[in-house]
């Protein structure tokens, strides 16, 4: 039974059904007009037989029957006969040749399947007469014969009928299952082949298989993004290690053959530190990143005063201006206090006014903002310097995203990670990141956090 598919399962079943059904139901009706039928020729007779009995009396020696007795009437047969069985009037039908003995008051049926007949006989007494029986024959009515006709009929059409039945509902199963076909057609492709831009695309039917095929369908595009962009994480993110790691090889094969004086060897020296400390830091980055991908990057979540930590990191910041000359004008609300994770918040704000910064124009001015409203905190970052052209803004937030990979000379950790993980920032809290930004004029950094997050 396992080996069978789940059309013919399914056909199977409701034929078998169908079957019992139609075969309960013809049963039913056959034999509840069989009997209705039966009952009403054989009352009829009954009555006849009856009635009759009140015409027939004894006058003057002689048995009189009253003109007004019909001795065939609605299809019944009347005969009248002595107590010796000696016909004294009326008639049989010329067919019936059943020699049955008189029983009164029971309906008697004789004859074979071809030809049947009821009797019904009644014994009265006649004053001055003596006992006569009087006989009632009549035969099933036509009716009766249709529904023979009709159960033979029944016995010959229901073999069709299952098999029309049958044709007919594997027809419409296959096709009901058709779409259940695509599915495993596209599901076996996609992991035959490890083909995940394929898609079964059944179309827009509200049916559940419809629904089952779309859910695959967005499951299936959801896996090839993940599956994409774990590539190109792990891609750009062999990419970013390599160039540090060849200039670390490279300066200490140099230190090592051709560094002269302890000068030479502490210059190659600084130049690997310089490299290993970005590495690091992009290490310690990828790892953040690649916990928050996971989920396992969990809030450490205290009560955290956002305006000192504010304050700090433009202290802090203020160091890397010099060189170019900015300066950094701030607006911090004092003492706004929030559920949150104070390392996070440190980076989102470091990340933000360090890009400032680096993306500031020299003699340049940022503005750095923090407002407290109602239910959450909003905060700006605002700089008047190279902006972001319109067709890159919607790609800053993608990880190893540069504009100009060669203009973040003046950051440490410049690798294109520090937007995304913003982003990440906020929306763990419950927030959001928006920029707005004028190419050759200025960036604006938006960011808000409920209270409650
Ligand atoms: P990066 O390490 O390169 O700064 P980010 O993720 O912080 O990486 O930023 C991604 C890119 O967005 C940057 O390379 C830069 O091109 C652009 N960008 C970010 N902040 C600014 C800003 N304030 N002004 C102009 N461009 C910016």
């Amino acid at each position: 039974m396992n080996r069978l598919s789940i059309k013919i399962k399914v056909t199977l079943w409701y034929v078998a059904f169908m079957l019992i059904i139609v075969l309960l139901v013809l049963t039913f009706i056959l034999s509840i007009s069989d009997n209705l039928l039966r009952s009403s020729s054989q009352s009829q007779l009954k009555s006849i037989v009856e009635k009759s009995l009140e015409e027939i009396e004894f006058d003057d020696g002689a048995l009189e029957i009253d003109d007004d007795l019909d001795f065939f009437q609605n299809g019944a047969y009347l005969s009248v006969y002595d107590k010796n069985g000696s016909l004294v009037y009326g008639r049989t039908p010329s067919d019936f040749t059943g020699n049955i003995a008189f029983s009164s008051g029971e309906m008697q049926t004789v004859g074979d399947g071809d030809q049947q007949w009821y009797v019904y006989d009644l014994l009265m007494p006649i004053e001055g007469y003596g006992d006569i029986w009087v006989r009632g024959v009549t035969s099933p009515t036509d009716s009766e014969g249709s529904i023979q006709t009709m159960k033979g009929l029944a016995i010959i059409a229901l073999p069709f009928i299952v098999i029309l039945g049958a044709v007919g509902g594997y027809y419409i199963t296959k096709r009901a299952f058709r779409p259940i076909s695509k599915i495993i057609e596209s599901a076996e492709t996609i992991s035959g082949g490890n083909d995940l831009s394929k898609r079964i695309n059944l179309g827009s039917g509200k049916d559940e298989i419809y629904t089952l095929a779309r859910t695959f369908d967005s499951m299936f595009m959801r896996l090839q993004q993940s599956f994409e962009s774990e590539k190109q994480f792990t891609a750009d993110a062999s990419h970013e290690l390599r160039t540090p790691t060849s200039v670390i090889i490279s300066q200490c094969e140099y230190a090592l053959e051709n560094a002269k004086d302890l000068d030479e060897t502490k210059e190659a020296l600084s130049v690997v530190l310089a490299q290993s400390k970005k590495m690091s830091g992009l290490i310690a980055q990828l790892l953040t990143l690649a916990r928050t991908d996971k989920g396992s990057q969990i809030l450490n979540l205290e009560l955290v005063n956002i305006s000192e930590i504010a304050e700090m990191v433009i202290e802090e910041q203020r160091f890397l201006t010099e060189d170019k000359h900015i300066e950094i004008q701030s607006q911090i609300e004092p003492n706004i206090i929030l559920r949150a994770d104070q390392t996070m918040l440190m980076r989102l704000l470091i990340n933000l006014i360090s890009n400032a910064i680096a993306y500031g124009k020299n003699g340049g001015h940022i503005w750095v903002e923090l407002i407290r409203e109602e239910i959450l905190i909003r905060g700006i970052v605002k700089d008047d310097g190279i902006g972001i052209a319109e067709e890159k803004l919607g790609k800053i937030w993608d990880r190893f995203f540069q504009v100009d990979p060669s203009r973040t000379a003046g950051k440490s950790e410049g690798m294109g990670l520090g937007l995304s993980m913003c982003q990440w920032i906020c929306e763990a809290h419950g927030g959001e990141i928006y920029v707005e930004s004028v190419f050759g004029e200025g960036s604006t950094f938006y960011f808000k956090i409920p209270f409650t997050s």
